[in-house]
């Protein structure tokens, strides 16, 4: 991917629009309001899901928030067995572990499990997940990973064309992606959204596939139109 500038612009128009109802929109602390991974996740899965999840204040679903936690745990385990370990495929000269991103201009904060500094020069977000791989799967979290490719090209001022994702339960499956500026101009109208549910209490339309109501926990308040 390159920063075009056509996709720079879009950036900079949706961090405007923010200012408009974010009351601290320049700095990075603790009250300034940026959207997390577990909210791109219950996005993903279903719009109202978050709205429940955030604007009432219901508890998110447990199975998801212990997925999360099992697969940091095990990152963890993995650097502290061995911390100097590099990947061959792809190449890896280098790698960041546990590192913070945030920006105020992209509006989302979080913890990418690795930063690869890959052979080609360019750089890559290479996640843990705690579940087996499915194509479904992969597609909710291939937007967490798209906006931590553009925060860390932000943070680290280097090109970010592929990001990585590993699948613990599937035999540690690696995952690639290949992002393209449709990708990323995607990820940032999920965030805008997702700023209009959870600030401005906005009512979403439901996901398409009904079948995850069926076990939902807001399956009994929910008026599924
Ligand atoms: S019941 Fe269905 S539409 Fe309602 S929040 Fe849950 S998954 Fe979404």
């Amino acid at each position: 991917m390159e920063t075009n500038k056509e996709l720079q612009e879009y950036i900079d128009i949706k961090a405007e629009n923010r200012k408009l109802f974010s009351p601290f929109p320049e700095f990075d602390t603790e009250v300034t309001p940026m959207v997390t991974p577990s909210e791109i996740i219950g996005y993903t899965y279903c719009p109202r899901f978050l709205y429940y999840m955030n604007t009432l204040g219901i508890p998110q679903h447990e199975e998801l928030r212990l997925k999360v936690l099992k697969g940091r745990q095990i990152h963890r385990q993995r650097e502290k067995n061995n911390p100097n370990y590099l990947r061959k495929n792809p190449e890896c000269v280098k790698k960041d572990v546990s590192v913070y991103l945030a920006s105020t201009k992209i509006g989302v904060r979080g913890i990418v499990d690795e930063v690869l500094y890959l052979a080609d020069g360019t750089l890559a977000p290479l996640d843990y997940k705690y579940t087996f791989y499915t194509e479904f799967i992969f597609k909710t979290h291939r937007i967490q990973s798209t906006l931590y490719a553009l925060l860390i090209q932000e943070k680290y001022n280097k090109p970010v064309q592929k990001g990585y994702i590993c699948y613990v339960r599937s035999g540690n499956s690696l995952k690639e992606l290949v992002y393209t500026t449709e990708d990323f101009k995607k990820a940032i109208n999920v965030v805008e959204e997702i700023f209009q549910i959870i600030q401005n209490g906005y009512y979403p339309r439901r996901t398409r596939y009904t079948n995850r109501c069926i076990d939902c926990t807001y399956r009994n308040i929910c008026d599924k139109f």
